[in-house]
């Protein structure tokens, strides 16, 4: 089995001290994937900026221009109340979305398995237009395009479990009956999009399934919403690859949320979309990183991802569980509702 992994050292120079996506937030994935020994045991890519040919698969040339005049500036830029670009950060994005471009490329080319992509800034906010919560380039949706352009793959699955909608994604492929997009995310919370009725539009509908769920559901919510939900609708929609927006902000100590998934739930979700595509599509699945705001739940989050993807039944858990469930909602009639809306 052999696992690639995709980063770049460059991700540190977009950066914002003080800010919730900052640089040391990838420094905290490296250090621990380096103190645990798992680097060594994976197939190191440096990946290229992804080409204008590629973004533009994607999002609009206005929202190419934006990052573009940025570039030509002297100082940061703030896009929108939470979003940052400095004059390198087109450089960096574009490294992000090469990053998961690449890991498509070693599993098509068949030099890798299955692969990470240990990314940033994150993607799955910015729709084909805008740029927005804290992200540039829609680097996973670059690279769902790019897997259909560029080889076989017809059908990607994205499977999106960081604790916010991924709007933009979801904005992409919305009219896409090729690119299946699977969202669970806490609601209310930014960005307020991802209600369990936006299906998809035109030939795309039934392709778009969210599952908006209240703050305070954790691992056992979790694991039942894959169970009779993500797993159904994953089989039926038979994909050619699995993409992961794989988030840690629904992690339980995450300051910017309020779900309660510890590491072991996440460590389910992660084996889960594993065996989803062992059983659908050779294996072939690639982990890209998006939000996860506590470090240490992040990059401990990060590894375990690596040691599902070696095969390894061994994981980390420093925090353990989470000190009390604080939810009381029952999940049944909301499974229930998507499953009557989905057929499933
Ligand atoms: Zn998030």
């Amino acid at each position: 089995m052999t696992t690639a992994y995709l980063t770049h050292s460059r991700f540190t120079e977009h950066d914002f001290p003080g800010h919730p996506e900052h640089a040391g937030r990838i420094h905290a994935v490296w250090e621990q994937m380096r103190a645990q020994g798992l680097a060594d045991q994976l197939l190191r890519m440096e990946p290229s900026q992804a080409a204008n040919e590629q973004i533009l698969a994607v999002h609009s040339p206005a929202h190419l221009e934006r990052l573009t005049d940025i570039s030509h500036q002297e100082r940061m830029a703030r896009i929108d109340a939470d979003t940052y670009a400095l004059p390198v950060s087109l450089e960096i994005a574009r490294l992000a979305a090469g990053a998961v471009t690449g890991a498509v490329d070693l599993i098509a080319e068949k030099r890798a398995d299955n692969a990470l992509a240990v990314v940033r800034p994150p993607g799955h906010h910015a729709t084909a237009d805008w740029q927005m919560g804290f992200c540039l380039l829609n680097n996973i949706a670059i690279a769902a395009r790019h897997a259909q352009a560029q080889h076989d793959f017809e059908k990607a699955l994205i499977i999106d479990y960081d604790v916010h909608h991924g709007n933009g994604t979801q904005d992409i492929f919305y009219a896409d009956p090729s690119v299946m997009f699977i969202s669970i995310h806490q609601s209310p919370l930014y960005p307020g999009s991802g209600a369990l009725n936006e299906t998809g539009a035109g030939a795309g509908k039934g392709f778009t399934l969210n599952v908006p769920i209240a703050g305070g559901h954790g691992d056992a919510s979790y694991k039942r919403i894959f169970a009779d939900v993500v797993g159904p609708a994953a089989k039926r929609f038979a994909p050619d690859l699995i993409l992961v927006s794989a988030g840690f902000d629904a992690h339980w100590v995450d300051p910017l949320a309020g779900m309660q998934l510890s590491l072991a739930g996440y460590d389910h979700l992660a084996r889960e979309c594993l065996r989803m595509a062992e059983a659908l599509c050779g294996g072939r699945i690639v982990f890209v990183m998006e939000g996860g705001y506590d470090l240490k739940a992040l990059a401990q989050g990060w590894c375990n991802i690596v040691r599902a993807l070696l095969g390894s039944t061994a994981i980390g858990d420093p925090y353990g569980a989470p000190p009390s469930s604080r939810t009381g909602e029952d999940l049944s009639p909301l499974i229930e509702r998507a499953r009557r809306i989905h057929k499933l």
